[in-house]
């Protein structure tokens, strides 16, 4: 008999077959304690080396004619992970300290992971899990333990496993698996990100392994988030075929990216992004076990620009506060509620630290400085003042710095008049914007009845927006910029601008494509 288990969608198409099961995880229980130092150092440097060649194997592997700029994005993560030599430098000196090789592996990520966490922002948070897959990639490899794709392939045709990674996803398409159910992921992170690349329907369930035995034939239904057992007849399998991104294509909307970390810049222009619509510094800050100092603020920008050649860069002075507190800010904590520009206002000797390294980064070039949670035209006038006083004392400024302002909050929609005319151009947010408007949390989505073209709210304040800075100067940011609930009412008000995260960029350059064209 047909039974049907609803789970989460993480990658849509549609794909029937035998199922297959994958463990991959030995308990630790069955590890040595004692290790000696040499053989226990040869033997992670072997894991790394390991490690290492798989990625670069995989990156010759994906085929070209693929979607594989994000898979190459991935796996550049894992390389940049495996390569710092702060990382192999912590596993040694434990090692000498008597620990075994899993156990400094475990402790760099997950410490590595709880400061991201910690930060409470959900996109954090995400990253934080892809660590984690980092840190399993790297423990399969030490201890051998991996999916044995030998014993997988020709056994099923649907890959059950607690978790995959998302070089796991590139293995499952090169052994003909048609779909994978996973007991662990989310729709943000790397594996269901690569996952949508290569074309897998990918489901999540809980408890897969127990709910699902292996050699049943099963339907997922990736768009759905269902596990069919023993499905009629009727349902057509159907992997999702992805249009190729439409690079030379002119589209009537410019889309720029929103970044967090200087690695991402490297697709930009592959996916066809103007630029970088916000970068957001803050990352800089929530990573660390302190604050930065101007020095390593200043090398982290760096870093950012040696990637972005002519694009565009809006880098934004760090939004810190709300959900992104540092782990060290431990004595002005409740200084951070005043969130983003507010709180360097009260923490001025801080600012001043930042936006040097900003300016001094940019030395000789435009800096497009965009404030955070901008409420009032004073605290733009505020940052200028710093910022001209600092330029003021230093021997190579920028050749001009350009003056944004990010609205997300209902102060600044009310007050953009007034704030207009203090800037060059206005990013709105559209992620805050939403959460302070109608009082809900960032995370929870909002029910149904909230929606264009019921509730205009956000409409309303976008196109307020636009009608008093010029769409030009208008840029919109964050989820709404990719809804396909809201766009049709923005582009129809003139909207020319959209900002969003890098995995977005193809499905939203398609959807305008067909919508626009
Ligand atoms: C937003 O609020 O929509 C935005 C883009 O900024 P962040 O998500 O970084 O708060
Ligand atoms: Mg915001």
């Amino acid at each position: 008999m047909s039974k049907t288990f609803k789970g989460k969608p993480l990658s849509p198409g549609i794909a029937k077959g035998r199922l297959v099961f994958a463990f991959h995880v030995r308990s630790e229980g069955e590890l040595p304690s004692e290790v000696g130092f040499v053989d226990e150092v040869r033997r992670f440097f072997k894991a790394l080396g390991a490690a290492r060649k798989d990625l670069e194997l995989m990156k010759a592997r994906i085929s070209k004619s693929r979607m594989q700029k994000e898979v190459f994005d991935v796996i550049d993560v894992y390389l940049m992970f495996i390569e710092d030599p702060t990382f192999a430098d912590f596993v040694v000196e434990q090692i000498r300290a008597g620990k075994p090789a899993y156990v400094a592996i475990k402790e760099y990520f997950n410490d590595y992971a709880d400061r991201l966490s910690s930060a409470g922002d959900p996109y954090l948070r995400e990253r934080a899990k892809d660590i984690k897959y980092v840190k399993r990639f790297l423990l399969n490899k030490l201890f051998q333990t991996e999916i044995d794709w030998e014993e997988v392939s020709g056994r099923g045709e649907i890959l059950v496993a607690p978790f995959v990674s998302p070089v796991d996803i590139v293995n499952v398409v090169e052994k003909g698996i048609k779909g994978i159910v996973v007991e662990k992921g989310s729709e943000t992170s790397h594996t269901s990100i690569v996952a949508r690349s290569l074309g897998v329907p990918m489901v999540k369930l809980e408890d897969a392994t127990e709910k699902l035995r292996e050699g049943e034939v099963v339907l997922i239904d990736g768009s759905e988030g269902k596990v069919i057992v023993e499905p009629a007849e009727g349902y057509q399998e159907r992997p999702v075929i992805f249009k190729e991104i439409p690079e030379k294509e002119e589209l009537p909307v410019e889309i720029y990216a929103n970044i967090d970390f200087p690695e991402e810049a490297k697709i930009l222009k592959e996916l066809g992004a103007k630029g970088i619509g916000i970068f957001r510094t803050e990352y800089m800050f929530l990573v660390r076990r302190d604050w930065p100092s101007e020095q390593e603020q200043e090398r982290y920008i760096r870093k950012l620009l040696k990637h972005t050649g002519d694009l565009l860069v809006n880098i934004r002075i760090a939004d810190l506060g709300g959900d992104k507190v540092p782990v060290y800010a431990e004595g002005i904590r409740e200084l951070l509620d005043y969130r983003g520009i507010r709180f360097f206002m009260l923490k001025e000797d801080l600012f001043r630290i930042h936006i040097r390294a900003v300016i001094k980064a940019f030395a000789g070039r435009t800096l497009r400085l965009l404030i955070p949670m901008v409420s009032d035209a004073y605290e733009v006038r505020w940052v200028k003042k710093v910022v001209e006083e600092e330029i003021k004392s230093l021997d190579h400024p920028p050749d001009e710095v350009v003056y944004g302002a990010m609205i997300e909050t209902p102060a600044g929609v009310l007050e953009i008049r007034k704030i207009n005319q203090e800037v060059d151009f206005v990013s709105i947010g559209s992620n805050d914007l939403t959460s302070f408007m109608f009082g809900i949390d960032r995370e929870c989505r909002l029910p149904e009845y909230l929606d264009p073209p019921n509730n205009m709210a956000i409409v309303e304040s976008v196109k307020r927006i636009i009608r008093v800075c010029g769409a030009e100067r208008v840029t919109l940011c964050g989820e709404v910029a990719r809804s396909t609930k809201y766009l049709p009412y923005l582009l129809s008000s003139g909207l020319k601008k959209l900002s969003v995260n890098p995995a977005f960029i193809p499905e939203l350059r398609s959807w305008l494509s067909e919508h626009l064209n």
